[in-house]
């Protein structure tokens, strides 16, 4: 098993390109929180290039969006967007994205389905669901407050979502610039993640779904019907290994590197190691809540607040399928998870 090791010294400005494989740019993208930066790429279609993800809504996208295909391009236009999945830094600017370059965007159903659902949040019903569902885990009033705040921005996180081009599917093959990728859907991060993969390149367009230096949110929430999620995404990381030691993996956050079965073992000892925390943490019975600081002894509020608590619950129901922990749900339908 290789060792991770960074495929590339360089990192490209934000909203510059640098070919990282015969025909596939690699354009880095500004995002305004910690966690700085978005990757995106391109991939040569002959006539024209498809874009992998849309970077966040807003100007500064678009204003490096402009430039990249003013200058970058060779003069080619976009032909198509395809989304990774519905992540507000992958999906956010496709509507004005497809709309300003006449393009069809390609994305899993499950995916656009998940995006259509955050952009009707603002009906009350689904508003008040969400909010029982966060009391669940045991939520104070004032962290309710933030997530309902945090819930109303998630709406306005996108573009008006564009219509729906070509539905990606599982075992799907592109052919783009003379060239196969096979189509393969990840779910865990997300309902319905593609991940490609060029066997001629040996290149791996991997989204979310392995990054080299974080981990991706494996979380339970209420716009999604997954309900062991962190069972799915064990599952997709095990069909990942599939493709040989050496592909040139492409994600959407930090740098692409070589060293993918590495990777996927080191994601799977990380839930592993959740996962033992936890069952330590739960000999007597715990809400979500009381766990999230024990899991992850940090300050966290807003936005980190809900992917820490969704996160956290996903392993919790990991376990409780498994029969590893039992949960209850008290007279307030609060639920507390406690070892067998
Ligand atoms: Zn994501």
């Amino acid at each position: 098993m290789n060792s991770i090791r960074a495929a590339f010294t360089d990192i490209p400005a934000s909203g510059a390109v640098q070919e990282v494989a015969d025909g596939v740019l690699w354009l880095r993208m500004p995002l305004p929180f910690a966690l700085d930066h978005i990757n995106l790429y391109l991939v040569d279609d002959g006539d024209g290039w498809v874009a992998i993800d849309s970077g966040l809504v807003g100007e500064s996208t678009r204003e490096h969006w402009r430039r990249v295909i003013d200058q970058s391009l060779d003069g080619r236009p976009l032909k198509a967007l395809l989304v990774t999945h519905y992540h507000p830094d992958h999906l956010g600017s496709a509507g004005w994205l497809c709309e300003a370059f006449g393009i069809p965007l390609w994305i899993t159903a499950p995916e656009y389905q998940a995006a259509e659902f955050l952009l009707c949040e603002r009906s009350e019903t689904v508003r008040a669901t969400q909010c029982a569902y966060y009391r669940s885990l045991g939520m104070s009033a004032e962290q309710l407050d933030t997530v309902r705040a945090q819930l109303q921005r998630m709406a306005s996180a996108y573009d008006p979502l564009p219509p729906l081009g070509q539905v990606l599917d599982a075992g799907d093959e592109l052919h783009l610039g003379g060239r196969h990728w096979q189509v393969r859907l990840a779910t865990g991060h997300s309902p319905a993640h593609a991940v490609l993969y060029s066997p001629e390149l040996g290149v791996m367009l991997a989204g979310d779904q392995v990054l080299p230096r974080i981990s991706s949110n494996v979380g339970i929430y209420p716009e999604r019907l997954d309900t062991d999620p962190l069972g799915h995404w064990l599952e997709s990381l095990e069909r990942l290994q599939q493709w040989p030691d050496d592909t040139l993996v492409l994600p959407a956050h930090n740098e692409p590197f070589y060293g993918l079965h590495r990777r996927l073992q080191e994601l799977r000892d990380d839930h592993a190691g959740k996962l033992k925390q936890l069952e330590s943490f739960c000999l007597e019975p715990r809400t979500v809540m009381e766990l999230v600081p024990l899991l992850y002894p940090r300050p966290l509020g807003g936005m980190d607040l809900m992917l820490a608590a969704g996160e956290c619950l996903a392993h919790l129901e990991y376990l409780v399928q498994r029969n590893g922990l039992v949960r209850e749900t008290d007279a307030e339908g609060i639920w507390h998870f406690c070892v067998l």
